[in-house]
């Protein structure tokens, strides 16, 4: 989210600084599986739901995005195969959404997702939702952001820096001092398991409580959401279950080995995240995107940089304004 900020704000003509002391990778973003998914979040995630229209117009930014930062855009789709009855429940909460997704029998199904098992009942379609691979995904924007003239400072941010301080720190609220808007974030660890030389063709797959992403040479299979955990210490009593359910769907991944690894996520109480000024003025927030920072960054990094430049941010300004947990009444 930071490097898509600093990208917008350059692309802006701002100077731009990107204080980090971490490894780029060592983060929510280098974990994240980088699907681009407002379909099957909506249709999945509960907290999600009410925000389909703001996550299907943040994936609509991504191909302009993905052409100016030079990151690879797969736009393939994704399927989600199960039980007859998890597909059906599925399917009317597409439905309600406006959406009809592509019903696939499940000969169909194990075609376009080779190893499927065949205890499948049923599985469905969309192309609503793509993907990126997050490591190269972010080794382009830091270079599409070097090519802008960004600079990049390997240390902490404080307030004392000078101009205009964007606070895009995810999950952490160590600069809650500047910012009292950042106490209403809330951590959720995920972990997630890679799976070198794991195939399953060239689709993401969602099954119940687990999902399957292909990418390079591996595959990753995610994720355990763990509110209010704020470490990344890996836990096979965690990861467990998602290699068996993986497994369950893909006979073939039992045997092979996974390598588990987690990031924190941050989170409001509405799912949504923080963009905009803090009370005081004294800088713009750009945090908090939950389950969604890939599929949200554009727009994050969007409204940031029209903000810093007294443009009209857009439509979604109101539902992220930072104080909205906070105003009288
Ligand atoms: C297992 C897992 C799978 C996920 N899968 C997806 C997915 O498929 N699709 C999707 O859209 N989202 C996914 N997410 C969510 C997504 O990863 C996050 O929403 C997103 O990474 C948030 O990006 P961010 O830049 O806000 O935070 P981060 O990536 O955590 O980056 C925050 C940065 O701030 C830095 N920082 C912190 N404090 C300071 C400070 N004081 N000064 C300077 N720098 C500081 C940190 O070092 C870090 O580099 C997943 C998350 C997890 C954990």
């Amino acid at each position: 989210v930071g490097l898509s900020c600093a990208l917008a704000l350059a692309d802006a003509g701002f100077d731009v600084e990107v204080w980090d002391p971490a490894p780029p990778l060592a983060t929510a973003s280098g974990v994240a599986a980088g699907m681009l998914a407002p379909a099957f979040e909506a249709v999945l995630d509960p907290v999600a739901t009410p925000h389909f229209d703001l996550l299907l117009a943040a994936r609509n930014l991504w191909p302009a995005f993905a052409e100016r930062a030079g990151v690879q855009l797969d736009r393939a789709g994704a399927l989600a195969a199960g039980s007859a009855e998890w597909i059906a429940a599925l399917r009317s909460r597409f439905v309600a959404l406006g959406l009809h997704p592509g019903e696939l029998s499940p000969t169909v199904a194990a075609g376009l997702a080779p190893g499927l098992s065949n205890a499948t009942e049923a599985a469905l379609f969309t192309r609503e939702d793509w993907r990126v691979d997050a490591g190269a995904a972010i080794a382009a924007l830091r270079r599409s952001a070097d090519d802008a003239g960004v600079q990049f400072v390997p240390q902490a941010a404080d307030a004392s820096a000078g101009g205009l301080l964007v606070i895009a720190t995810g999950a952490s609220t160590s600069l809650a001092d500047v910012a009292p808007e950042l106490a209403a974030l809330s951590p959720i660890k995920g972990q997630i398991l890679r799976v070198p030389g794991g195939e399953i063709g060239p689709f993401t797959v969602r099954g119940d409580g687990v999902y399957l992403a292909p990418g390079p040479g591996r595959l990753l299979v995610g994720a355990t959401m763990e509110p209010g955990v704020s470490d990344t210490e890996v836990d096979e009593a965690k990861t467990r279950p998602l290699h068996a359910a993986a497994a369950r769907l893909f006979p073939h991944l039992s045997e092979m080995v996974a390598e588990p690894a987690a990031g924190v996520r941050g989170a409001t109480p509405d799912g949504l995240p923080l963009v905009g000024a803090s009370r005081g003025g004294e800088a713009l927030l750009a945090v908090g995107a939950r389950r969604n920072g890939w599929l949200l960054a554009p727009l994050i990094g969007g409204m940031v940089a029209a903000m810093a430049a007294g443009r009209e941010p857009g439509a979604s300004a109101s539902p992220l304004a930072p104080d909205r947990f906070s105003r009288a009444g």
